[in-house]
């Protein structure tokens, strides 16, 4: 019921962006009083769901989406995106980055490759198609 009351005040969609991929960013972090580290996330994000961001539909901070763009503060959160978000957006958009493992698209394919043609080797190995390679063959008769 609750629930329902606050969908109706906030203009939410009910869809609060999900995201695919999280990571930490080695660049922003904060230093608290204390000497404790708190490094801030980053979200991996689909170009959809940016443009909904950078649009004012969905909160830049805790990614809650609207129907309206740029209410006067997310429901959820209470960031001020009217006032904020843009300039939020423009300090926090870091571009596309890649995440996972550090090689490019043309290796990921060269190891893909390789992969394939090994396990293709195997299996006509294995099928008697392509013999072991150390065969040492010697001849009848010699002695
Ligand atoms: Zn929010």
């Amino acid at each position: 019921m609750a629930k329902r009351k606050l969908k109706r005040e906030g203009n939410f969609t009910g869809r609060p962006v999900t995201t695919e991929w999280t990571d930490t960013d080695p660049e922003a972090f904060t230093v608290m009083p204390d000497g404790r580290k708190m490094e801030r996330t980053v979200f991996g994000l689909t170009e959809e769901q940016v443009g909904r961001i950078r649009a004012g539909y969905t909160c830049v901070k805790c990614l809650e989406d609207y129907d309206t763009a740029f209410p006067d503060e997310c429901k959820v959160c209470h960031f001020p995106m009217r006032e904020h978000q843009a300039a939020e957006f423009a300090k926090d958009y870091r571009g596309e980055i890649r995440f996972g493992p550090s090689t490019t698209i043309d290796e990921e394919y060269e190891i893909a490759e390789e992969m394939i043609q090994r396990e293709a080797h195997e299996k006509a190995t294995k099928l008697g198609l392509i013999l072991p390679k150390p065969s040492i063959i010697v001849p009848r008769g010699i002695k």
